[in-house]
Parts: C-alpha cells; structure tokens; sequence
C-alpha cells in the first residue's frame, strides 16, 4: 500500500516534540490555542496584505514523502527563494539573529519540494519573523537536507508505532504547546516518574473564547445563521452569539437544535449535549479524533487488572474522604453530634479504610456502597434548617426526582457527566470503557457520537 505523504507541517511538529507530532499526525488531535488562532490569522493577513504578488504554493513530491504550502515564493537575482512567515521572535542574540531549528526544517523541506517541482536548486530560505520584524535567511546546505532526511525517516517509524513517545525533558516546550491540554505532561510525569509538579494542568480543555450555551425552556430552539447560533424562545428576542464564542451547547428538557447548528457546531468542533428533564445525560455530540492506536492502548491497560485496580481504588478512596469531610463540616454543632450521625461517619470512615486494602473492584463497590448509603442517610441532617422546610430528603430516587434535593442531585450529576465526558473525549479515549465499572454495551447508557 503507498504510504501517505507528512506535511512539512508536521516535520515541524516533530522537530519541536516527537509526542506532538504523534499525537497530532497519528492520533489526529488538533486542538488549537490562542497561538494557533493567531498564526492562521497571520498567514491571512500575509495573503491580504501583499495581494497579488504572493503566491502559496501547494507542493507535494511522493519521492521525498512529503507535502506542504509554502508561504511565499521569491524569485531574487535570479533564482527562487521560500518564504515561511512566523508570528512569534527569531532565535539567536541581538546582532546574530537565526532561524529556530523547527523553522530551519520547515524552510529545509520546503526547498526541497520546490526544487523537485521546479527543477533547480534552490541555495536559500527565509523566516519572517513578524514579532521582531527580522527576515532570517537560512542556508539550504547538506547539512539542513541530511537532517530534513532523517526528520521524514523518523516520522515514517513513528507512524508505525502504536507506542505514544513520551513526554519531551524541556518542560518549556509544553508551557507554549497547543496539545498540552490533551497530551498532560504533567500527569504523564507524575505516571512514570512518580514527579508531582503540584500545579497539574486543568484536565477539561478550556475552548479559549467558548461560553457554554444552555438551552432550558422548552419549546425554545437553537438555529444557524451564517457563522452564528441562534437561540430563539419562545416569548424572548433571538439571541445570535457568534460561532467562535461557544464551547459547547447543552439543550435541556425538549429544547430543539437544527441540522444546520449541529452542522455548524460538528464543523467547528463545538460539543453539543442533550440532558433530560432532571438533568439526567441522554446523549452527546462530542468532538475527538479516531485514533485506533490510542483505543487499542486503553483497552489493554483497562484489561490488566494491575493497572486498573489502584486506579479504581484512588477513585473509591478519595470519593469517601469527599464524603466524610463533607459530612463532618456540615454536622458540627455546639452541642455535639447527635449518636447516630456519630455512627454514619463512623460506618463512612470503615468504609474508606476498608477501600484503602480491596483487593477487587467487586469489594471495591461493596465499600463505596456502604459508604454512599451512611452519606445519605445523613443527608436530612446536613441540610440547613434555614431554607424552611421547603427541601426534605427521604432517600434516594430518580427519574423522575420526587422532590428538591433529589431533582437537584439528578441535574448535577448530569453536568458533572457531561463535563467529564468531555475531558474523556477531549483526551482521545474511549468513553464507554472505563477502570472500574463493567463496560455496558445496551441499556440506558446514554448514546454518544463522535464528530469526525
Ligand atoms: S505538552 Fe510537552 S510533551 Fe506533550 S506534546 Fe507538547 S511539548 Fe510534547
């Protein structure tokens, strides 16, 4: 079978970090940060700017492996000369100005491309650098075109591998890396080195600019015009809120969306989630990228019960303390505890002893149980007698809720599902298997669906 061609994009991706480029050319994850935004409006003011006597050429050459657009091209005294244009600073000291590495592969394969598709050499390439208006040249010398060589090599036995590189030593480089928030150097740094940086990045990307938009009343709809949503109720003014200021859309109860948003919404990316009356999760349209190396490494770790079972163990575990803390604050009173709270905190804090030493995820459950049944046994006793009698709790129930406390315990375990679906899916993993609970495969989990 022929082998697709590497964007010169992502030998530039490679050159930075081997992971980067295996998570974004093997993987398929993208996820673009405010840099990115910035460079791809650069390259368009670039093209505004400079009219007709830019081009951007698209070249691709099966010999080399590789394909790419080059920003500009040149011809000077002569002979032809790539532009690549960056937003950020050049590298090197004042008076001695370079390219940085990433770029001088970039430009190197560039001038190959146009070489072959041109047919003459090509002796010199140039960066822009638009933060410190500087132009660097970059010598296309054998040394450059060895290294390009052996970037496609290394590319090429990356793509093979079903083994994700790990983290790059130069923490540095992932403080500006667009693909932080889903490669988690830290948490992979804490996993294999045991290193706890203490400032773990936020696992839930944050959409840079994105708002997420509740649609509650029913029989209010969410519509597209041009680039836009627009929310319409049923007795309020239309709401239009531009594409690039939403996250993710969450429609309540019978609210409506139309193919043309859910369209707009799969094009950018935008998550699009449906909750039930009491909040509970149906369905979600959530953004990823296949990656059948990635599924095929989750399903063999979440196969090995020596990985899943301290996983699983730290969940129990620190949901019990949760709930222990949390019942200890909101039951402490001058006169004391009354014996049978003393007695729930007594059976939740067995509870988490006992968790601490399973030796099964079956025992496991048994604990968590036992613990989850003294937390809301105490339930009645933590709620404030401030809000006059109009919240009670007589135990558990759902769908649908019978009172306050349980129609609002239902709709946050809705948004907290949601939101945690979504930090799996943002990663690239397989929502329906985890570490501890069994797969389900029928029933009423609720669907969720892939924009790919
Ligand atoms: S966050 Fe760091 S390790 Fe991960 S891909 Fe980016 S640069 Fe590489």
């Amino acid at each position: 079978m022929e082998e697709s061609l590497l964007s010169v994009a992502s030998l530039h991706a490679l050159a930075y970090c081997e992971r980067l480029f295996y998570l974004e050319e093997v993987e398929q994850l993208k996820l673009a940060n405010a840099a990115v935004f910035a460079g791809r409006r650069l390259h368009v003011e670039i093209a505004q700017e400079e009219g007709d006597t830019v081009e951007r050429l698209e070249f691709e050459n099966g010999e080399l492996g590789i394909r790419g657009a080059v920003d500009v091209l040149r011809t000077r005294g002569g002979t032809m000369i790539p532009y690549e244009h960056k937003r950020g600073k050049s590298a090197g000291s004042p008076g001695a100005r370079e390219a940085w590495k990433t770029d001088q592969i970039q430009i190197g394969a560039y001038a190959l491309l146009v070489e072959h598709s041109h047919g003459v050499p090509i002796e010199e390439g140039r960066v822009r650098y638009h933060a410190d208006n500087i132009t660097v040249r970059v010598a296309i010398d054998q040394e450059l075109r060895t290294q390009v060589g052996a970037a496609i090599s290394r590319a090429r036995t990356l793509r093979e591998s079903i083994e994700r590189p790990p983290v790059t030593d130069n923490e540095r480089l992932c403080v500006k890396c667009s693909l932080a928030p889903v490669c988690l150097p830290a948490e992979a740094r804490f996993a294999t080195e045991g290193r706890d940086d203490g400032d773990l990045i936020r696992l839930l990307p944050q959409h840079p600019q994105g708002q997420t938009v509740h649609v509650m009343e029913n029989g209010s709809s969410v519509g597209r015009s041009g680039h836009q949503l627009v929310v319409r109720g049923r007795d309020e003014p239309d709401q239009k809120l531009p594409i690039a200021d939403v996250g993710q859309v969450v429609i309540h109860g019978y609210a409506q969306i139309t193919t043309q948003a859910l369209q707009l919404c799969a094009e950018r990316g935008i998550g699009v989630h449906w909750l039930g009356f009491s909040g509970s999760p149906v369905g979600s349209l959530a953004p990823s990228a296949p990656s059948a190396q990635r599924h095929l490494r989750q399903f063999r770790a979440l196969s090995d019960s020596a990985q899943t079972l301290p996983l699983a163990r730290r969940l129990v575990v620190a949901k019990l303390e949760s709930q222990l803390r949390y019942a200890l604050r909101s039951t402490r009173s001058e006169e004391g505890r009354a014996q049978s709270v003393a007695a729930a905190c007594d059976r939740i804090r067995d509870a988490l002893r006992r968790a601490a030493h399973a030796e099964a995820a079956d025992e496991l459950l048994g604990h968590e149980g036992t613990g989850a049944a003294a937390y809301f046994e105490l339930m009645p006793t933590m709620i404030s007698d401030d809000l006059g009698g109009e919240f009670t709790f007589e135990g558990r129930n759902r769908q649908p809720p019978r009172d306050r406390v349980n129609a609002i315990l239902g709709y946050a375990y809705g948004m907290l599902y949601r939101e945690a679906l979504q930090a799996i899916i943002a990663v690239g993993l397989h929502p329906g298997v985890g570490f501890y609970h069994r797969p389900r495969s029928s029933g009423s989990s609720p669907f969720f669906c892939v924009i790919a």
